[in-house]
C-alpha cells in the first residue's frame, strides 16, 4: 500500500480531528478528556509514522512505543470515566516490561512479524483490562455501547494479531511494513469498525458532562442538598405515575435575621449548612431533604402517615433547639419551626401540599415560634404541637 493511496490519511486525519474535539472537551473541565485526547493523537501519530517512514528499524519501535501509550492513555481514560482505580503502578509496569521486550525483537531479533504481534498483543492486554474493569459499571446505554466499541478494539487486535502472525506468511522484513496486507488491513478495520470507538467515547462524556451539569443545576451549592427543582424531578422519578403518598414538612430558622445581624452573614451560612446536615441525618435516609429559601427547608418523607411525620419533626425540632452551636460560631441555641402536612389522592403535584405545610409553618411562626405545626389535608385543621398547650384550630381556618 504506498503513500499515494488515499486511504492512508483518513485514520490519522479523523483521530487528530477526534483529539481535538476531546481536547475542547478537557476545555469545558471534563477530566478524562485529556487522556482521550491523548491515545486519539497517539494513534494519529502512529498511522504517521506507518506511512511517512523515517527508518524502518526506527519506525517499527516508534510506532510499537506509541500504540502502547495510547492503549495506556484509553485505559485511564475508561477507567476514570467509570470511576475505577487507575491501578497506574501494574499498568506501568505492563508498558516497561512491554517495551523491553519490544526492543529486544525490533533491536535483537529484528523481526517484523513479532514486533506487529507484540504491538496488537500488548495494546488488547491494556485496553482489555480496562475494558474489564470499567464494564461492571456501566448501566447507561451510551456506557455499554462505550464498553462494546472498546471491546471491539480489543478483539480487532487480537484477531489481527493470530491471524497474521499464524495463518499467513507475511514478510519479516521491516521495510516491507508500509506494503504489507497487514498495513492494509489495519486501515480498513481502522475506518469501518473501530471508527464506532472515539464516537461512543464522545457520546459517553458528553452525556455525562450533561447529566453532571443537570445535577449541578439541581443542588444548592451551600449544603449540597437539593434544590427545589432537584426535589421535584427526585420526586418525579420516583416509581409511581402518580404522586406518592407521604408527609411534607416546610423547616424555618427563628428569628434567624437576629443571627445574620449579630454574628455576620458568613456565621448564619454555617448555621444554614450545620441545619442541613442535622436534617439530612434525619430524614436523608427514609425521605428527601431540600433547600429551597434562604433557612428554608423542604423535607419529603414518602410512605409515612402524617402522626408519624409529626412526631419525627418534633424529635428534630427539641434535638436542634438543644443543639450545641459553638462549632458555628453562635453562642446559645437556635430554634426551628415546622409546618406539616400530607400529600394527598388530589394533590396534583407536590407544590399543593408544600403550600398546606406552608400555611402550618406560618401558624408555627405566630403561635410563638419553635413549634411544629400539622394542616391536616381532610380537616383543614391545623394543630399546633410545641412544648406549650396544644391549641385546637377551628377546621378551614389558618388563623386561630
Ligand atoms: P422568622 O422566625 O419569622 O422566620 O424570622 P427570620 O428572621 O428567620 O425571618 P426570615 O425567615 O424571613 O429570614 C430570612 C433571612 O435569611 C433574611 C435573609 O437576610 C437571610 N438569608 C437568606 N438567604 C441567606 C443565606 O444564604 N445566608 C445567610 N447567612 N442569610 C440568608
Ligand atoms: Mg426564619
Ligand atoms: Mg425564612
Amino acid at each position: 500500500m504506498g503513500t499515494s493511496n488515499i486511504i492512508v490519511y483518513v485514520p490519522p486525519t479523523l483521530f487528530c480531528i477526534v483529539a481535538l474535539a476531546f481536547l475542547l472537551l478537557w476545555q469545558m473541565k471534563i477530566f478524562s478528556a485529556w487522556q482521550w485526547s491523548a491515545g486519539f493523537a497517539q494513534t494519529a501519530l502512529g498511522f504517521v509514522l506507518s506511512t511517512f517512514s523515517i527508518e524502518p528499524v526506527f519506525d517499527a519501535f516508534s510506532s510499537g512505543l506509541v500504540f502502547i501509550g495510547a492503549a495506556y492513555c484509553y485505559g485511564s481514560a475508561l477507567l476514570a470515566h467509570f470511576g475505577v482505580q487507575q491501578m497506574h503502578r501494574e499498568r506501568g509496569l505492563f508498558v516497561l516490561a512491554y517495551t523491553l521486550v519490544l526492543a529486544y525483537l525490533v533491536f535483537i531479533e529484528q523481526s517484523l512479524v513479532y514486533q506487529l504481534f507484540l504491538t496488537d498483543m500488548g495494546f488488547a492486554a491494556l485496553l482489555g483490562l480496562a475494558v474489564c474493569m470499567a464494564a461492571r459499571k456501566a448501566s447507561r446505554p451510551v456506557d455499554i455501547a462505550l464498553v462494546v466499541a472498546s471491546a471491539v478494539v480489543v478483539l480487532d487486535s487480537v484477531s489481527r494479531a493470530t491471524f497474521f502472525t499464524f495463518f499467513t506468511a507475511s514478510s519479516d522484513n521491516f521495510a516491507d511494513f508500509a506494503n504489507s496486507a497487514y498495513n492494509l488491513a489495519v486501515h480498513v478495520s481502522t475506518i469501518t469498525v473501530c471508527m464506532i470507538f472515539p464516537f461512543t467515547a464522545l457520546g459517553a462524556i458528553a452525556s455525562a458532562a450533561i447529566e453532571r451539569h443537570r445535577e449541578d443545576a439541581e443542588r444548592d451549592p451551600l449544603t449540597g442538598l437539593l434544590n427545589r427543582r432537584g426535589l421535584e424531578h427526585a420526586v418525579a422519578k420516583l416509581p409511581r405515575s402518580e404522586l406518592p403518598s407521604g408527609a411534607i414538612m416546610v423547616c424555618d430558622i427563628d428569628h434567624f435575621k437576629r443571627i445574620n445581624d449579630n454574628y455576620g452573614h458568613a456565621v448564619g451560612d454555617k448555621v444554614i449548612a450545620a441545619l442541613a446536615q442535622d436534617l439530612q441525618r434525619a430524614f436523608g435516609g427514609s425521605g428527601y431533604v431540600a433547600r429551597v429559601g434562604g433557612e428554608e427547608f423542604i423535607v419529603f418523607v414518602p410512605s409515612v402517615t402524617l402522626q408519624d411525620a409529626s412526631t419525627l419533626a418534633n424529635a428534630v425540632r427539641i434535638s436542634i433547639g438543644e443543639r450545641n452551636w459553638a462549632e458555628t460560631g453562635v453562642i446559645g441555641g437556635i430554634t426551628v419551626s415546622i409546618g406539616l402536612s400530607e400529600v394527598i389522592p388530589e394533590d396534583h403535584a407536590l407544590e399543593h401540599a408544600f403550600l398546606r405545610a406552608d400555611s402550618a409553618l406560618y401558624k408555627a411562626k405566630t403561635g410563638g415560634r419553635n413549634a411544629v405545626a400539622v394542616l391536616d389535608a381532610r380537616t383543614t385543621a391545623i394543630q399546633p404541637q410545641n412544648d406549650a398547650q396544644p391549641q385546637q384550630m377551628q377546621p378551614g381556618r389558618l388563623t386561630a
